[in-house]
């Protein structure tokens, strides 16, 4: 499986996942015109993305529906209530709604999906883990969230890869005083965005108790966080827990990384 970064920054976060004839993209927050450029520039029209995938509706997610560039009758596959609310307050159109249900896998070609509810102050949004039949390689990708429920670490104890959303440094949140500290405690409350400290608590549960071969980190606010405190907190807790090997990287635009049972591997 490849895993093309189309953005990984929190305003604009957009992944593809491709395995064999299958494209399927988790994310749409790219404006239509990047979205449409970034593709090309991988070497895909978008008119062959199979589906779209979405964890929730804020715009940073979704914003890339409006005017989108896929082929008409596309699946937007979401939470039942998450396809109900874009569905009624937006004008994305020549899309077909496809509501899934939590725990309930489907498979989209060659890759099989289960969303499972996070967190987040969304109507109802999803984590997704994501199977490559055949391989039998999983990926979860935990989207937004403000807390890791025992019931979605559990059910991440069986993947090989995650992508978490490690959105900020807990001391870089808490002194950035040109923030209003409500807008920050909206950050860091249960239903905000998980910190640096948070993943990786996550991180360790799954490589104490799972089979965790890589960790791939996004969503990262400039304000708050840098790629070296977040790299550098996940691979201390690895080190404090004997893990040191499994990889830890930080994603950017552009990237496309190489999906496999060894672990994640930046293509060239
Ligand atoms: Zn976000
Ligand atoms: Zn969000």
């Amino acid at each position: 499986m490849h895993l093309h970064i189309l953005g990984a920054r929190p305003h604009a976060i957009a992944y593809l996942l491709r395995s064999g004839a299958t494209r399927v993209l988790v994310d749409c927050g790219l404006p239509a015109g990047t979205m449409r450029d970034r593709l090309f520039a991988i070497g895909l029209d978008p008119l062959s993305i199979d589906a779209v995938v979405l964890t929730h509706e804020h715009g940073g997610h979704v914003g890339g529906l409006e005017d989108h560039p896929f082929r008409d009758g596309i699946p937007i596959v979401a939470s039942d209530r998450t396809c109900h609310l874009l569905r009624a307050g937006t004008t994305i159109s020549r899309v077909r709604w496809s509501p899934a249900s939590a725990g309930l896998p489907f498979a989209i070609g060659d890759l099989t999906f289960r969303g499972w509810p996070v967190a987040h102050d969304a109507v109802d949004p999803f984590a997704w883990l994501v199977e490559e039949r055949g391989s039998g390689f999983s990926i979860g990708i935990t989207g937004d969230l403000g807390y890791a429920s025992s019931q979605l670490a559990a059910m991440l104890l069986g993947v090989d890869c995650v992508l978490v959303h490690s959105n900020h440094d807990e001391e870089l949140l808490r002194a950035d005083e040109s923030t209003a500290v409500p807008n920050r405690l909206r950050v860091a409350n249960r239903h905000g965005h998980l910190s640096n400290e948070q993943v990786a608590d996550l991180v360790a549960q799954l490589a104490i108790r799972g089979r965790l071969g890589g960790v791939l980190l996004s969503h990262l606010d400039p304000r708050w966080n840098t790629p070296r405190r977040a790299v550098g907190a996940i691979e201390s807790t690895l080190a404090a827990i004997a893990r040191p090997e499994i990889p830890v990287h930080c994603l950017r635009n552009g990237e496309t990384h190489c999906l496999s049972p060894a672990g994640p591997s930046l293509a060239p």
